[in-house]
């Protein structure tokens, strides 16, 4: 049975993401507690970055479905032959009988927009904007993400957390040529360079399991060395115990 009636392979596409940061989430960020006060000046500073990191934005989410995936010693096999090997991956995502490709995007305008900063030698404002930009990259793929979630939810099956390319738990980041040969990344406006960096740079992408009976999830930075120093993960309360 396929999930939803989703054909394998084929990359659909989601853009009207409501996405948004704020100047807690950017003290969040950098490990800062909420509720506290800034300086007048300070607070403005956050809070016009914040808009314009908003105005500057084009979340846009893409994803494919595939189905049956294998899960045997240590790889992930897929239908048309391509393999994830990763002892990691293959121990998480089973007992996935599918597996959803997927990659976000917010364009590159805001990373336009920090270049001008630099070449202005505004350090702190290029900071935060290049902050305010990795929260809503990540707002666009967990949006993205749970709507397709409500759809495999609504045939009665679950979905792990995304895991991702160019997190500690993955092994091989050129894992990432793979990825992009399954969903069609390209129809973001997504490339990749020779070192499987994706440009726009604030972009995402990963892969998560489809199926039922999976262990309780961990969110997934709950397996990667940087928690305690990532600013997402920060924001998100560093230790982080939940799945999402
Ligand atoms: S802690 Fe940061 S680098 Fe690690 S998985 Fe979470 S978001 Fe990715």
């Amino acid at each position: 049975m396929r999930t939803a009636g989703w054909r394998t392979g084929e990359t659909r596409l989601i853009k009207d993401l409501e996405v948004t940061v704020d100047v807690e989430k950017l003290l969040a960020m950098q490990g800062m507690e909420s509720g506290r006060s800034l300086e007048t000046h300070i607070k403005e500073l956050y809070d016009s970055l914040c808009r314009e990191a908003r105005s500057l934005a084009e979340p846009a989410f893409a994803w494919a479905y595939y189905e049956p995936v294998t899960i045997i010693n240590n790889e992930l096999r897929l239908p048309g032959g391509q393999v994830i090997k990763s002892r990691f991956l293959a121990k998480k995502l089973a007992p996935a009988r599918g597996l959803l490709v997927m990659a976000a995007t917010i364009g590159p305008r805001l990373e336009a927009r920090i270049k001008e900063y630099q070449a202005a030698g505004d350090t702190l404002a290029s900071y935060l904007l290049d902050l305010a930009g990795s929260a809503l990259v990540e707002a666009a793929y967990y949006s993205g993400f749970q709507q397709v979630e409500m759809a495999i939810a609504a045939a009665g099956l679950e979905a792990t957390t995304p895991f991702g390319p160019g997190h500690s738990y993955w092994d091989n980041l050129a894992d990432q040529e793979l990825i992009f040969s399954l969903v069609d990344a390209g129809s973001l406006g997504i490339t990749l360079t020779a070192s499987y960096l994706m440009l726009p740079r604030k972009s995402v992408s990963g892969i998560s399991g489809i199926g039922q009976g999976f262990e309780v999830g961990e969110y997934h930075c709950h397996y990667c060395n940087l928690r305690r120093t990532c600013p997402l993960s920060r924001a998100k309360g560093g230790e982080v115990a939940m799945r999402r």
